[in-house]
């Protein structure tokens, strides 16, 4: 696999774990990183529509022409974009998912949480 997707937190802690993960999963080269503060509460909240076609443009190119097959949305610990416990966040990821899989019907979807040793936690499924 070329390309897989991820939209996850700006904060710096979480971005080479990420990255390591997707890539050893899928035998992926490259990781398109989309970054917003907490963006599973954006995504779960549509609050800010403006923000989620912002969002939504970033993960097309990433699908459409990097041939992408796989989109992950993650939270993590002590995120300061979306301070709410892991149970609230796994359910923002969940309903995240689902949002995301209504609009890319043939991508796989995935969704994890970085605990508070920084390690991706099992997977999220809807
Ligand atoms: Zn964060």
């Amino acid at each position: 696999m070329e390309f897989v997707t991820s939209i996850h937190c700006i904060d710096g802690r979480i971005q080479e774990k990420i990255n390591k993960y997707l890539k050893e999963k899928y035998n992926a080269k490259h990781v398109d990183s989309i970054t917003e503060p907490g963006p599973c509460y954006t995504l779960a909240a549509h609050n800010d529509e403006a923000l989620i076609a912002s969002i939504l443009r970033k993960v097309d190119i990433s699908v459409y022409t990097h041939g992408s097959k796989v989109i992950a949305v993650s939270g993590h610990y002590d995120c300061a974009g979306n301070p709410v416990s892991k149970e609230e966040q796994e359910e923002h990821i969940k309903s995240s998912l689902e949002f995301l899989k209504s609009i890319y019907k043939d991508i796989e979807i995935i969704g994890f949480y970085i605990n508070d040793d920084w390690e991706v936690e099992e997977e999220l499924t809807i």
